[in-house]
């Protein structure tokens, strides 16, 4: 899931070392900077605790940098930070969800322009936010959704990677398939009446699996609601 309510952001600074965009020296870039595209409103991309919602403004610290952020200590034990925020949604003690909007999108701290320095450590250390979120570590614009479809078709959730290049249209099913698992009220498509005439038809069509694989992987059921989540956090 990419941490923007629209799934579609710019890399703009990779993760490693890099030019200092402001200060020119070269020095290790702990996160990836990203901008949204068409939303400003930043999700969680994983659920968990938060465990720091502020900005520091004493500059003696280096924390100033990061202007308004949040950190999130993830189920999956690791810390993700959200800097440069315009403004914070959720206060320190606060569960969230993946998919819930934590904050706006802004340039406070160090920063040149709008957008989100997100970063991820395990323990104190750093490690690779495009990687933990699925993305190249290189700039360009990038879909949760498809990142989604990839996770899932390598799981074997949904079909490979080869069925969607053939059959990228029925992508639409699966939004079919988000619009009928909640009271979201997206259209997409003949509407299916409930959430299991849905699944029978992805299955039917060959999208999801086979009620066999079903019977057999009952644990990667799991992974259907992530999709959903992924596919517009409407659950
Ligand atoms: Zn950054």
């Amino acid at each position: 899931m990419l941490p923007y309510k629209s799934q579609k952001c710019r890399l703009t600074s990779k993760y490693g070392y890099r030019t200092h965009p402001i200060r020119g020296w070269r020095h290790f870039h702990g996160g990836v900077d990203l901008v949204g595209v068409g939303s400003d409103e930043v999700i969680a991309v994983t659920s968990g605790i938060v465990v720091q919602s502020r900005i520091v403004t004493d500059k003696t610290n280096s924390t100033w940098e990061w202007g308004e952020y949040i950190a999130v200590s993830g189920s999956d034990g690791k810390i993700i930070y959200y800097c440069h925020l315009k403004k914070r949604l959720v206060n320190v003690g606060t569960a969230v969800k993946a998919g819930d909007v934590i904050g706006i999108q802004g340039s406070t701290g160090q920063s040149t322009g709008p957008h989100l320095h997100f970063e991820v450590r395990k323990g104190t250390k750093q490690i690779s936010a495009a990687e933990y979120l699925g993305i190249p570590n290189e700039a360009g614009t990038y879909d949760g959704v498809l990142v989604a479809i990839d996770k899932l078709s390598k799981a074997g959730v949904v079909n490979t990677p080869e069925y969607w290049y053939k059959h990228y249209t029925d992508v639409q099913y699966l939004d079919l398939l988000l619009a009928r698992s909640a009271n979201c009220i997206k259209k997409v498509g003949a509407p299916c009446a409930t959430l299991d005439e849905a699944l029978a038809k992805l299955v039917k069509r060959g999208i999801i699996n086979t009620p066999e694989y079903w019977q057999k992987n009952a644990g990667r059921v799991q992974y259907l609601p992530e999709l959903i989540c992924k596919l517009g956090g409407c659950v």
